[in-house]
């Protein structure tokens, strides 16, 4: 079909179909991909991981991104950690819903952008809320990088999970999600762990390192605990863009600018 032909027939489809009819959910995606921002790459600096060590995690990790802006766009998203695992836990005793504890957990990731905010100021970086989002190529051309809080802004409205009351989609959704939509480039999660293991190497001792795996492999082999939040796996799946993300240890010096270079440094997983 030509473009005209296909625009039209998508038109009338539109037109005429519910928007829950198939052949008009299958012919809304006909139309070539347009990448927003293909040069850019995301990175995710965890909360519990990185962020709530303090200067010893944090100090060497804003100067290596403070570093690799110069010759790489990031998009640096936070996460929130133990400041939001205690007010889920009182929100939870309260019996309040997963809605609440989104959005007092999304305040713990804001808190965290502001932070690394000021730390990066000197370097020129600013902070941009999801209303700003406007404005990000400018703050990208201007100085290499810019600050997102990374929680998805779901607030009330976030999908309740299977069980219990914790948010499923939390920063590392969030962060991903700013890459899926802008067609970036690259997709790394800097957290404090070489990468992804058959088990939490926190509490079991015998976890050894994936090096690499498929998004389909992880979720057969259903492991124990992941290093990533599920829900993110399910968003790679149907991906149009960033169909492979990294997951590499911000402890140790020389990753970021490395996994940016598009070596393999932690544990790649990508989308069949
Ligand atoms: P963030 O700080 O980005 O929120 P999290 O603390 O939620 O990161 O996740 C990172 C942690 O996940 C690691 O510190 C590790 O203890 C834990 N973890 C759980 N399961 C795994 C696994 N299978 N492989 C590696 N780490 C895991
Ligand atoms: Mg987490």
């Amino acid at each position: 079909m030509t473009d005209v032909a296909s625009r039209a027939s998508l038109e009338s489809l539109l037109m005429n179909r519910s928007l829950s009819d198939v052949e008009l959910m299958r012919a809304s995606g006909g139309a070539p991909d347009y990448a927003i921002l293909p040069e850019v790459s995301v990175l995710k600096i965890g909360g519990q991981s990185l962020i709530d060590r303090g200067r010893a995690a944090v100090y060497p990790v804003v100067e290596e991104l403070a570093a690799v802006k110069r010759s790489h766009q990031i998009l640096i998203g936070t996460g929130a950690g133990t400041r939001a695992r205690h007010v889920y836990a009182l929100a939870a005793e309260l019996g309040l819903p997963t809605g609440v504890l989104t959005d007092v957990g999304a305040a713990v990731a804001d808190q965290n952008a502001q932070m690394l905010g000021y730390l990066m100021a000197r370097h020129g970086v600013p902070v941009v809320g999801g209303s700003a989002f406007g404005a990000l190529p400018l703050y990208l051309a201007g100085c290499g990088a810019a600050i997102f809080s990374g929680m998805p802004p779901y607030d009330m409205w976030q999908r309740v999970p299977t069980e219990g009351v914790i948010p499923p989609y939390r920063t590392d959704a969030g962060c991903y999600l700013v890459a899926e939509v802008y067609g970036c480039r690259n997709m790394i999660f800097v957290k404090d762990e070489d990468g992804l293991y058959t088990a939490n190497p926190k509490t079991d001792p015998r976890a050894t390192l994936i090096p690499e795996i498929t998004v389909e492999e992880l979720i057969a082999r259903d492991l124990p605990d992941l290093i990533i939040e599920r829900p993110v796996l399910e968003l790679m799946r149907r991906a149009r863009y960033v169909r492979s993300v990294q997951v590499i240890n911000g402890l140790r010096p020389g990753l970021i600018r490395r996994a940016l270079a598009g070596e393999h440094v932690g544990t790649i997983i990508s989308a069949a």
